[in-house]
């Protein structure tokens, strides 16, 4: 009888997770760290990072905190680049908060058309320089919850602004690049952007997670395409153990 119990209880493998690993070992439980997140791998990786990429930053150019959430909301499905070469006469001709809140919307969308999607990034910019404006005195608000209310502004937006714009780490941004790199490094075996957020925040210092999401950002760019991933000249190689690797 009691045999019989304890083949009842036995579970079941869960798809797309690696047999031998059980979430609870992949978010490292005192002595029980997963392969992935374990501790010491994890700071090898910043260490890796670190060799790779010292000193980088946001890639959209800004001068404050407003420019820079403008230039996060116009880089929604668009290159940083692009966005750089729209910027310039954009903040040009709509200095402040104010300027934007109040101007015609065709205009905007005229002047940031090449940016795509460019009658929803209007609404969105007039929408949350608007509330500026109007509920936080015309400055951006610094906190999550604040930046949050603005149209337009989700987690990732926010977290561009809070941490590249105030120097503020309220979480790790999570973009396309940030995705996939947590995937391929087994970071995080979840795909939905904010519970890849959740993970990450669990396993890297907060000190680290405004550089450790530009480093990933640039990896992601110039080492660890999509397509073709060059593992080749992947300094994280070693560490690695990725489906998509290429040597
Ligand atoms: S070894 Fe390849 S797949 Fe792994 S992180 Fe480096 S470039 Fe990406």
């Amino acid at each position: 009888m009691a045999q019989k119990r304890k083949k009842t209880a036995k579970k079941k493998p869960v798809a797309g997770r690696k047999p031998g690993i059980s979430r609870t070992m992949k978010h490292g439980p005192p002595g029980g760290a997963g392969r992935g997140t374990d501790p010491v791998r994890v700071r090898k990786i910043l260490v890796k990072l670190d060799e790779a990429y010292p000193a980088v930053t946001c890639a959209l150019s800004h001068a404050n905190p407003f420019q820079l959430l403008i230039a996060t909301i116009l880089s929604a499905q668009c290159t940083d680049e692009r966005v750089n070469m729209v910027t310039p006469h954009l903040f040009e001709k709509y200095p402040d908060p104010k300027a934007f809140a109040y101007a015609n919307p065709k205009d905007i969308e005229n002047e940031i058309r090449s940016t795509g999607f460019f009658r929803n990034k209007t609404k969105s910019i007039i929408g949350a320089s608007k509330k500026i404006v109007e509920e936080f005195h015309g400055e951006v608000p610094k906190t999550m919850e604040e930046l949050l209310t603005l149209p337009g502004v989700a987690r990732k937006t926010a977290n561009v602004v809070l941490g590249s714009g105030f120097g503020i780490a309220a979480g790790v941004v999570v973009d396309t690049h940030v995705q996939r790199l947590s995937g391929r490094l087994d970071l995080s075996r979840n795909t939905d952007p904010k519970k890849i957020e959740q993970d990450l925040m669990q396993i890297i210092p907060q000190d680290r997670w405004i550089l450790f999401s530009h480093q990933l950002i640039w990896h992601g760019r110039r080492i660890c395409q999509a397509r073709k991933p060059r593992c080749i000249e992947c300094n994280l190689e070693p560490l690695c153990y990725s489906k998509d690797k290429t040597v």
